[in-house]
């Protein structure tokens, strides 16, 4: 479960949320007669970090990932970008269940490890941090809850690892609650930055492609060996992904920019300026001599 997607009526997510003290009874385990039930009905949505460990595990690139085992969506009404796991060909169930279990086990995406708690990450309009909160997923088909074992969900989400992936995907979801808070001030993000985000969040091994562009090197001054460290480094890439989208697209400047690609943008657009300048003034002339004929 990501942050996008809230409690609602029918929702099997129980309206109330937590802290992460609140103790909860639940127990997933092989030989439960539920065993793999969940994992036979998908709706996965990923995190950039969950893209990440899955395509290292995999060894292919993230390319090659979200095409053969992720689904594009949009967020809620919000047109952000977002990827799910991507069930079996004309089925409902993971493509990485095996009989044993799960086949990523030790890299499986945070939804799968949260389950059956949710995580809801959530920015009142008044305050400049995030908070997190929980609810619980009670489902029919899902026999843990009855099993005797009791634990907080702080010590459940210990136990699943979450603390690494919730951090790693921190400043993800800090984008998409900047983006959800700008409202309908900003209105919809044009294709361009939808790409941008899509590829900096998403495809990690096309971003680093980006940042190793002439392109690149020409508007973001980088010091060659600092460069290459990035370049090498997936979770440091990921995090650099994340400052260059609120550098992007909510202005936040932490990367350097070269003085001189500045200078050229602004000529550029003082030229650009005149361009229209003169255009505009044509047309009118061209229009004031259909109107007036030419009466000298
Ligand atoms: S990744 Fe693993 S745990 Fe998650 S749905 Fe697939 S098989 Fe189940
Ligand atoms: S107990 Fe719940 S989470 Fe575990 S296998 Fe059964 S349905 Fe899945």
């Amino acid at each position: 479960m990501t942050p996008s997607e809230a409690p609602f009526p029918t929702s099997p997510v129980l309206p109330e949320t937590f802290d992460g003290g609140k103790t909860i009874q639940f127990q997933c385990r092989k030989g439960i007669a539920c065993w793999n039930v969940c994992c036979g009905n998908i709706d996965i949505s990923l995190t950039p970090y969950d893209i990440l460990r899955l395509k290292q595990r995999l060894g292919i690139s993230s390319t090659e990932f979200l095409q053969k085992h992720t689904l594009p969506y949009e967020m809620e009404l919000d047109s952000i970008a977002g990827v799910k796991l991507r069930p079996v060909e004309g089925g409902t169930a993971c493509q990485f269940m095996q009989p044993e279990g799960c086949g990523v086990y030790a890299d499986r995406p945070t939804a799968c490890r949260y389950y059956p708690v949710a995580l809801l990450s959530m920015r009142r309009q008044d305050e400049y941090v995030d908070r997190d909160s929980y609810a619980l997923v009670k489902e029919d088909h899902c026999l843990g809850h009855q099993e005797p074992r009791r634990l907080s969900i702080d010590e459940y989400r210990s136990e699943q690892g979450l603390e690494e992936y919730d951090e790693l995907a921190r400043g993800w979801r800090q984008l998409i609650l900047k983006k959800k808070s700008s409202g309908p001030s900003i209105g919809k993000p044009s294709q361009r930055s939808r790409q941008l985000f899509f590829m900096a969040c998403y495809d990690l091994d096309r971003f680093r492609g980006f940042v190793a562009s002439d392109g690149f090197n020409e508007v973001y001054a980088f010091a060659e060996d600092e460069k290459s460290q990035l370049l090498s480094d997936d979770q440091g890439l990921m995090l650099f992904a994340f400052r260059f989208l609120r550098q992007v697209l909510f202005g936040e400047m932490s990367i350097a920019i070269h003085a001189d690609s500045v200078e050229q943008r602004r000529e550029r657009l003082v030229e650009k300026q005149r361009r229209l300048e003169t255009e505009a003034a044509d047309r009118m002339a061209r229009e004031e001599r259909e109107m007036y004929g030419d009466q000298e």
